[in-house]
C-alpha cells in the first residue's frame, strides 16, 4: 500500500450512520462490512463510490475489508517473517497500522500474536538469570539474597505478570461511549499487537549478557556500564510501546474528542497493574514465607 494517508482532521467526528440504508448483495463493488473513513469516520458500508460521501476522501485504498497486518497472512508469507514484518508494521508504519481499525480486525488472532510477544518479552529474563548463575556465582547469590531460590522464582513470577497485565491494560481502558461500538472494539483488539516492541526485549537481555561475560573475563567492573545499556533500552522499548497504544487511542478519537481521559486512565491503570506485579507480588511472596518460616 503506497497511499499517502490524510492527517485526521481535528473539526471530524464520529459518525455511525451508514451510507445507505441496507446493502444490496447483488452490487459487487459495494462495501460488504462497517468500513470507516479513516479521515472522518463515517461508516462506509454499502457505499459503491470511491469517495467518502462525507468527506471526500479518496477511500479506494480502504474499500477492500481485507486485514493488512501481515499477521493474519502468515500462512502465506511465512510464520516467521509475517511476525518480524508486523513488528516493523507497529514501530515504523504507524498510520497504516492505526488505519486497520478502519477494517474488521481479528481479535482471536491479534491475542495469538500477543501471546508469542509475552512468551518471546519474558523469554531473555531466565536467560539472563541461569548465565549469572553459571558465569557469575556470586553475583547470583547476592541477586537471590536471603530469600534463595524462592526468591528467583518470585522475581520472574512478578516480571511475567507484569508484562501480561500490563499489556492487556490498553485493551480494557480503550472505551469512549461517543464511538461507534465494533470501532472500539477494533481499536482494543489493536492495541493487543501494541506489545509488539517488547518482542524485542532480547537486545537488552544480550547487552546484560555481555556485561555477565565482560565482567567474568575482564574480571572487572566494566558490567555496569552493560548493564545500564540493557535497563535503557528495557525503558525505550516501554516507552515505545506506550507511544503506539496512546496513537491507536487518538485514532480512534478521531482527532475531535481530547484523548487524555483515555491516556489518563492507561497510566492509572497501567502503573497500578505494573506496582502490584512488581512490588506487591513479590511482598506478598517474601511475607508468606516469613509466616511458613516462623510456623516451622
Ligand atoms: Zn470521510
Amino acid at each position: 500500500m503506497t497511499v499517502e494517508l490524510p492527517e485526521i482532521s481535528a473539526a471530524t467526528d464520529e459518525k455511525v450512520k451508514s451510507a445507505s440504508a441496507s446493502p444490496d448483495p447483488a452490487c459487487a463493488d459495494q462495501i460488504a462490512e462497517d468500513v470507516y473513513c479513516p479521515a472522518c469516520a463515517y461508516n462506509l458500508r454499502a457505499l459503491i463510490s470511491d469517495r467518502c460521501p462525507e468527506c471526500g476522501l479518496d477511500i479506494a485504498f480502504i474499500r477492500s475489508a481485507e486485514s493488512q497486518l501481515p499477521w493474519i497472512h502468515r500462512n502465506k508469507v511465512g510464520r516467521v517473517r509475517a511476525y518480524l514484518m508486523t513488528i516493523w508494521m507497529v514501530l515504523f508504519r504507524t498510520k497504516h497500522f492505526c488505519l486497520e481499525m478502519s477494517r474488521p480486525v481479528n481479535e482471536v488472532e491479534a491475542r495469538r500474536f500477543r501471546r508469542v510477544t509475552i512468551a518471546l518479552a519474558f523469554a531473555p529474563f531466565p536467560a539472563f538469570t541461569a548465565a549469572l548463575a553459571w558465569l557469575r556465582p556470586d553475583g547470583y547469590a547476592a541477586f537471590v539474597g536471603f530469600g534463595g531460590y524462592t526468591f528467583a522464582v518470585a522475581a520472574h513470577a512478578a516480571i511475567l505478570a507484569a508484562i501480561l497485565t500490563v499489556t492487556a491494560v490498553p485493551y480494557y481502558v480503550i472505551r469512549h461511549p461517543d464511538i461507534a461500538l465494533n470501532r472500539q472494539k477494533r481499536a482494543a483488539a489493536l492495541t493487543l499487537y501494541c506489545a509488539a516492541p517488547l518482542s524485542l526485549t532480547g537486545v537488552a537481555g544480550a547487552l546484560a549478557m555481555a556485561g555477565v561475560v565482560c565482567s567474568r573475563v575482564n574480571n572487572r567492573d566494566w558490567d555496569l556500564a552493560w548493564y545500564t545499556a540493557a535497563a535503557g533500552v528495557l525503558l525505550i522499548l516501554a516507552a515505545v510501546t506506550v507511544f503506539d497504544v496512546q496513537r491507536v487511542i487518538r485514532w480512534m478519537l478521531g482527532g475531535a474528542r481530547r484523548s487524555w481521559p483515555i491516556i489518563l486512565r492507561l497510566y492509572c491503570f497501567g502503573g497500578l497493574a505494573a506496582f502490584l506485579c512488581l512490588v506487591g507480588l513479590p511482598a506478598a511472596i517474601a511475607f508468606l514465607m516469613i509466616v511458613v518460616h516462623s510456623l516451622s
